[in-house]
């Protein structure tokens, strides 16, 4: 655990009616002594409706994507401005799923996260390796090229998150060794625009691993998919990074 901020972060994906806002409630009043931030992303149909769920606790809201532009021709698309007004807090930007689904690029990240600064979110970026690229020895070249081309000018602690999360670690129940979570965080820490920019890490956290992954030096919470959608598991996780 480093001096930046700890931050436990919810990512529900493409999961989550209104019926399910009882996790929220659930989330919200389990963490009432919490001392760390946590935040729940869910999708867009439901941010302003958790927003108002969560209200007065310490559960922050935000979004999973935003577009580069403020307003305009863009059908389906969400600005970051907009997802301020519906009460989100932060935005995950640049998530291997956006890549891949959506095939967007580190400059591309670079532009929303900027849109997002503009709106006063948060941008969480996502940075990350594919199994091949582990393999073949690249992991630091790779992710350390993202971190440099996906954050843009006056990138620093009060604007940006980072989230690494290694590509074949999402949702597979593998997680790296601790030493190559710590090997990739270190290198993250000396390279960040500023040092005191919060590093989460993603992929497979669990209530069952949590507390060691927590211990590793440089990492100040997590990314979490599959294990935030239920309130017991992810106030697992929570408490876990409070007691880290
Ligand atoms: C994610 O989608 O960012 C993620 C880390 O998913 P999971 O926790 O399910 O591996």
């Amino acid at each position: 655990m480093s001096d930046a901020c700890k931050l436990a972060a919810g990512n529900w994906k493409m999961n989550g009616l209104r019926a399910d806002l009882i996790e929220a409630r659930a989330l919200a009043e389990s963490c009432a002594a919490m001392s760390c931030g946590v935040l729940l992303c869910p999708p867009a149909t439901l941010i302003s409706a958790m927003a108002e769920a969560v209200a007065g606790s310490k559960v922050m809201v935000g979004g999973q994507d935003c577009h580069a532009n403020v307003s305009g021709a863009h059908t389906g698309d969400i600005s970051a401005q907009m997802l301020a007004d519906s009460g989100a807090r932060y935005v995950i930007l640049g998530h291997s799923e956006r890549r891949a689904d959506h095939a967007e690029q580190s400059a591309d990240v670079a532009a929303k996260a900027q849109a997002a600064h503009s709106a006063g979110l948060v941008a969480i970026v996502c940075l990350g390796e594919t199994e091949a690229e582990r393999d073949a020895g690249q992991t630091l070249d790779v992710v350390l090229r993202q971190l440099r081309e996906s954050l843009p000018e006056g990138a620093a602690a009060a604007n940006t998150v980072i989230a690494y999360e290694p590509i074949w670690a999402i949702g597979t129940g593998r997680t790296p060794t601790l030493e190559q979570i710590a090997e990739v965080h270190d290198a993250l820490r000396v390279n960040l625009p500023e040092s005191a920019i919060s590093l989460l890490y993603g992929g497979s956290v669990k209530p069952g691993n949590a507390a060691e992954i927590f211990a590793i030096a440089n990492v100040d919470g997590a990314l979490v998919g599959g294990a935030s959608l239920k309130a017991a598991d992810f106030g697992a996780i929570v408490a876990a990074l409070d007691a880290a």
